[in-house]
């Protein structure tokens, strides 16, 4: 007898703790303060904590409801490891059994010595980071992990049924990469067949321990920036559901697609053996399906799980529209059930613990535990008919006309600003004038040197920044401390002899908040904390309203510094796009509105800067990239909107002044055409770890504005030598034309300290130095 799918589901759950437990163990962890069994012990009380407020939230105990979906660090490491893809470099750690333990586990994910860590990247349209697997011809699959099997079991046995999660085997071989020295041609996804059979067993192995689902997570069926080609993708997900589907005594497969629809994926899922589809109604819309209901009276006879209620953001939403989408997917199956349209790792874990948040504003609101009480209220709909939950849709509508109303959401000035934009607004005057106009006000030497804008965080900054938070230190003794901060930054760039002087963003706690503390329309928590990567978190700020900067944010901070050096000193703002990628936005008006709104903010900030003789100013771009859209069709609209909101920010200055942009990548490619248009004086971007690889397409693209390919990586204390930075700034001059040269680290210091920068940046200026006295 197979069981029903649950009613009500959610795809994961934030896994980092209320309180950010796990963080905490896992980093005492690495400190050497708790041995693995503490760590283990602590991992098991949260799981434990977690389950026991599912249920309290209204998912079911025993219904495979719950997702058994922990990780310690990541779960594309999880699944790597679970199957024995373990780098070359870090098979010394894995044991006779073919096993790793919890410290092995970390090194691959944080790297030792000279071995570097797995390589990091954005997990789809989000802002959480994965290990990227390391997938070649040596790579032997095998079973090399139970934790999932133990995991299910310690649920079974505190007398829960949980359904255990688990990156499907085709967005795991997507993601790979070839590990180092596999031939040129290699593609991870040819192992599939070498692969699917540790799946294979795997999944047995969780009937034996009492799951009764499976979910396997399979977001790149629904992405178009996958290099392989799509009927290739098409097949293999075919074969690989079509073999696990054939496991004998297995539990039923689900298989999730958050992050956008299936299009053509859905038919072959549908035609495979799996029980349950995920699909994301949020990002997606309800399928036609037309041609299988011509045929059958209802599309199929599979679970359709209407991901309805938006993992990836904090509204409390339209829950009456999500009630009907899910009846609408009735016409398709007889099996409807309930989910979010993602994992709710990306929200925070409860709006009860913002106790400081404007009332009104929380009643808009909705963090994980608030959504899945609302999939709880869905689902009994869907058991017992709309009237059945009535009136909890009815506050929900109540809520959100609240919302459209409320003051601040609609600003008549600030709309009015924007409907009077002119395409003249979007632009600057032509570059070559504006370049003359630079080097007349600016005097720069050939190879200017210059920084990303933050100098180390201290200890001190961060204990005066709580002190005055506590009110231990006035705000004009904090200002005083910031003011000692700034000025020994700046004589420390004129002492080692930098040519364009930060201030090293001392006041700033983050590059987001910090803007949207002093901007209208946006809120901040106090307890949102979302997994970044690894056990890194961050505060999403709420962009809730209507944008405006009721006054002038850095332009003291700025002119101060500018009373400190002769030098030109660099004004530093964080750009409208990354402001909006790295907070929680409305979805009640296009992005692309939200963001110019942003824009005429800092474009006034820009002005202030200029009028208070800042002659360069840095706004940062690094979540330019992204947000680009999986959909190859959405594509240019949204880089059209996104570049717009920059220029609409950056175009309000005399050609005099320079304009810099910083992106903390080097896949220059998708975006080259994006980074041109921006039309920034400077572009610096991240290219010492690839040696310089993003130069030859810098080439390519005949870009001819300043750029600044970073000279040395600060994402380790490692100090670049003289002969390093040269060698790197000579790759750079060999293929672009000297004169756009600048020479810059790899992004900011802030989380360096002040030894390695220190010396660090000496040699930076000895290799310019001496490169300029050679060419
Ligand atoms: N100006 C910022 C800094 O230096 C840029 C940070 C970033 O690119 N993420 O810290
Ligand atoms: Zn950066």
């Amino acid at each position: 007898m197979s069981t029903p799918f649950p009613t009500g589901t959610i795809l994961g759950y934030p896994r980092i703790g209320r309180r950010r437990e796990l963080k905490k163990a896992v980093e005492s962890f690495w400190a050497g303060r708790i041995t693995a069994d503490e760590l283990e012990a602590a991992a098991a009380e949260l799981r434990a904590v977690t389950r026991e407020r599912l249920v309290g939230l209204g998912l079911g105990a025993t219904d495979s409801s719950i997702p058994e979906a922990f990780s310690f660090y990541d779960q594309v490491l999880d699944a790597a490891v679970t199957v024995g893809a373990v780098p070359s470099r870090f098979q010394r750690l894995v044991r006779e059994d073919g096993t790793l333990d919890l410290a092995g586990y970390f090194t691959i994910a944080r790297g030792e010595g000279n071995d570097v860590p797995a390589e990091m990247t954005k997990w789809f349209e989000s802002n959480y980071h994965y290990l990227v697997p390391e997938i070649g011809p040596e790579t032997e699959f095998h079973l090399a992990s139970d934790r999932l099997l133990r995991e299910v079991a310690e649920a079974t046995t505190s007398g829960y049924r949980t359904r255990p999660v688990i990156v499907g085997p085709i967005t795991f071989l997507l993601l790979s990469k070839p590990s180092e020295g596999a031939p040129a041609d290699y593609r991870p996804l040819d192992r599939l067949d070498d692969l699917l059979p540790v799946y294979a067993e795997l999944i047995a192995g969780l009937t034996a321990v009492g799951a009764e689902w499976v979910q396997f997570d399979e977001p790149a069926l629904v992405s178009e920036s996958i290099e392989v080609d799509r009927a290739t993708v098409l097949e293999a997900t075919a074969r690989a559901y079509e073999l696990l589907g054939a496991v004998p005594a297995r539990p039923q497969i689900f298989v999730a697609a958050p992050y956008g629809s299936l299009d053509d994926a859905l038919p072959v899922l549908l035609a495979s053996p799996v029980e349950a589809v995920g699909l994301d109604l949020v990002k997606g819309s309800v399928p036609e399906l037309v041609e299988g209901r011509a045929s059958t009276g209802s599309a199929t006879e599979k679970t359709l799980v209407g991901g309805v209620v938006d993992g990836h953001n904090i509204w409390r939403g339209d829950l009456d529209a999500a009630f009907a989408t899910l009846e609408s997917l009735r016409a398709l199956s007889p099996n409807v059930a309930v989910s979010s349209s993602t994992s709710l790792f990306h929200t925070p874990h409860s709006i009860t613990d913002e106790p400081a948040l404007d009332n009104r504003l929380k009643s808009w609101l909705a963090f994980a535990d608030e959504k899945v009480a609302q999939i709880a209220a869905l689902a009994t709909g869907l058991a017992e008919g709309r009237d059945a939950i009535a009136e909890t849709l009815d506050a929900a509508s109540v809520a959100l006309k609240d919302r459209r109303d409320a003051p601040g959401v609609r600003d008549g000035a600030v709309r009015a600003r924007a409907a009077a934009l002119t395409d003249a607004d979007f632009h600057r005057g032509d570059y070559d004038e504006r370049q003359s106009a630079q080097d007349a006000a600016l005097g720069l030497p050939f190879l200017p040197t210059t920084t990303i804008g933050s100098f180390p965080q201290t200890g001190d900054i961060r204990k005066a920044r709580a002190a005055n938070a506590r009110g231990d230190i006035s705000d004009a003794e904090y200002t005083e401390f910031l003011k000692a901060e700034i000025k020994s930054v700046v004589d420390l760039q004129e002492e080692i002899g930098i040519d364009v002087i930060v201030h090293g963003e001392p006041e700033r706690n983050d590059m987001v908040q910090y803007f949207a503390e002093n901007l209208d329309g946006f809120a901040v928590t106090q307890n949102g904390w979302v997994q970044s990567y690894g056990s890194r978190c961050t505060r999403p700020s709420l962009l809730w309203g209507d944008v405006s900067r009721p006054a002038p944010i850095t332009v003291d901070w700025s002119a101060y510094t500018q009373t400190l050096t002769e030098k030109p000193v660099k004004g530093m703002l964080t750009g409208p796009v990354t402001i909006l990628a790295w907070s929680f936005v409305r979805d009640d008006q296009p992005l692309a509105d939200t963001a110019n709104q942003v824009a005429l903010a800092l474009r006034d900030e820009i002005t202030d800067l200029e009028a208070a003789g800042i002659g360069v100013i840095q706004v940062d771009e690094p979540a330019l990239r992204e947000l680009l859209p999986l959909k190859l069709a959405d594509q240019p609209s949204y880089l059209d909107w996104s570049v717009g909101s920059f220029r609409l920010a950056t175009s309000g200055v005399a050609p005099r002044t320079q304009i810099h942009t910083h992106l903390c990548y080097s896949e220059f490619g998708v975006v080259i055409d994006a980074i041109n248009l921006l039309d920034a004086d400077v572009t610096s971007i991240e290219a010492a770890r690839s040696k310089m690889d993003v130069v030859p397409e810098i080439k390519s693209s005949g870009f001819g504005r300043g750029i600044g390919p970073g000279v040395y990586d600060i994402h380790s204390p490692r100090v670049p030598s003289v002969d390093e930075v040269t060698e790197l700034i000579d790759i750079a001059l060999g293929s672009i034309p000297n004169r756009q040269v600048w020479v810059n680290p790899d992004c900011g210091l802030k989380t360096r300290g002040y030894t390695e920068t220190v010396d660090s940046l000496r040699n930076v200026v000895a290799a310019t130095k001496a490169v300029r006295e050679r060419v």
